[in-house]
């Protein structure tokens, strides 16, 4: 179909991917993101090698990387601080900043004259392409992109049927804290491996996102009142991991407490990703536990393979069925395996161990573990070796 002009509410990772494929291809684009200014919660993330290609695909990969860590191997262990399970990627992961990675995308869109407005709530849409501002004002467009997150707004306002499932395994607080020097040593270079340490109910993700910055996130059941607790129970947390203990103590004394939130992990699923000339994106349309690390990385690929499916396609309708009929498959996947290890999260530790090990020890179930990581998603063009997008070919 011809290009035309799309109106996109949430500047995150779903909405500004969303925002720079649709320009490569010959769209005017609008982006309103409710916050002053944009910003992303939760300091760090990991983006897996599926992430990373469309980040080729955009023709951002360099700026986005500049001073992530890359991450060669992903190891969990258990309360005996024993490894259960080692998981090595088939190409690099990184460890990047949010703010980081918002910044680069939003001025990567910004080139490519597209309008980002902040300070812009939407309260809803219309599927024959409205989008609705807090102010009253309508915004038509040929396509209207609700990637607001899991509150969305677009999503609870165009009739699509919304399932959505707060897990018993809980949530998270996230922070980062200085690097010791004593870290640095140990890992020198700008590379590390994922460290995701087990005891009982409780977890710790501990790993460099820079060379001075640690990102921790701490997570246990929902109703572990004092493992939830902020600022942290730091004699409860010791107790749990006591080979980690020097590293709670700076927690729970060098964190910003500030501006750590408890994030309460959610599944979201949608009847249709569609309605008229409205789609919904990222995780607005399918949240999940962050098991996997690819919540992130898979609002980034259906954002581009929406994009793709558009230009394929004689209208908007028509390419909003065909991009929710390739993605959806694989989304369900990630959904669904990410959930089981979340659950895992109330397994006995001993149950828990001997799956890992088992999971390490299967092609099968690591290929299940691992398929979303090693997906090349469309919109990616892989021609001897490189990457190629429309406007960096
Ligand atoms: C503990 C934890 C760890 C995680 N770790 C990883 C990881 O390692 N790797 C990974 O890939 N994913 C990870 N995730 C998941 C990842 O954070 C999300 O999947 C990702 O942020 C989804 O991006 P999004 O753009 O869909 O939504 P969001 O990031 O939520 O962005 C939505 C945007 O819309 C804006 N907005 C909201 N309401 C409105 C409105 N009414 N009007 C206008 N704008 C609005 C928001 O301010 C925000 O800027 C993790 C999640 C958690 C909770």
């Amino acid at each position: 179909m011809a290009a035309g002009h799309a109106e996109i509410a949430g500047a995150g990772f779903a909405g500004l991917v969303a925002a720079i494929a649709l320009a490569d291809r010959g769209w005017t684009v609008r982006v309103h993101e409710r916050t002053p200014f944009l910003r992303a919660e939760g300091f760090a993330l990991t983006i897996h090698s599926n992430g990373v290609k469309v980040l080729k695909a955009l023709g951002v990969f360099e700026p986005a990387v500049a001073g992530a860590m890359r991450i060669s191997r992903l190891e969990t262990r258990n309360a005996r601080n024993e490894t259960t399970l080692t998981l090595t990627p088939a190409s690099a992961l990184y460890r990047i900043s949010r703010q980081h990675l918002i910044a680069t995308l939003a001025e990567a869109a910004e080139r490519r004259g597209v309008e980002v407005l902040v300070d812009s709530p939407v309260v809803s849409a219309k599927p024959d392409g409205q989008l609705v501002l807090e102010n009253g004002q309508a915004c038509k467009a040929d396509l209207v992109i609700g990637a607001e997150g899991v509150n969305s707004r677009v999503r609870d306002t165009i009739g699509v049927r919304v399932r959505r499932i707060f897990l018993q395994a809980g949530g998270a607080c996230r922070m980062v804290i200085p690097r010791s020097d004593a870290e640095k040593t140990l890992e020198p270079e700008d590379e590390a491996v994922n460290h995701e340490y087990w005891s009982g109910t409780r977890r710790i993700i501990a790993n460099p996102c820079s060379r001075d910055d640690l990102y921790l996130a701490l997570s246990c059941r929902d109703a572990d009142a004092s493992g939830k607790r902020t600022p942290l129970d730091v004699p409860s947390w010791r107790e749990a991991f006591p080979h980690l203990a020097a590293v709670i103590e700076r927690v729970g004394r060098e964190t910003d407490w500030e501006r750590v939130l408890w994030a309460r992990f959610t599944i979201i699923q949608l009847s249709r990703w569609s309605a008229g000339r409205v789609a919904i994106v990222g995780d607005a349309a399918h949240s999940m536990p962050p098991d996997l690390g690819q919540g992130g990385g898979t609002a980034m690929m259906n954002a581009l393979a929406l994009a793709v499916a558009l230009a394929e396609s004689a209208d908007v309708e028509s390419g909003l069925s065909l991009w929710e009929h390739r993605e959806r498959p694989l989304t369900e996947h990630t959904q669904r395996v990410a959930r089981i290890y979340n659950h895992s999260t109330l397994w006995p530790e001993r149950v828990r161990t001997g799956v890992f090990k088992l999971i390490g020890r299967t092609a099968f179930l690591r290929e299940q573990v691992q398929r979303t990581s090693n997906h090349t998603p469309r919109g990616y063009q892989n021609e001897g070796g490189g990457y190629v997008s429309r406007s960096h070919a």
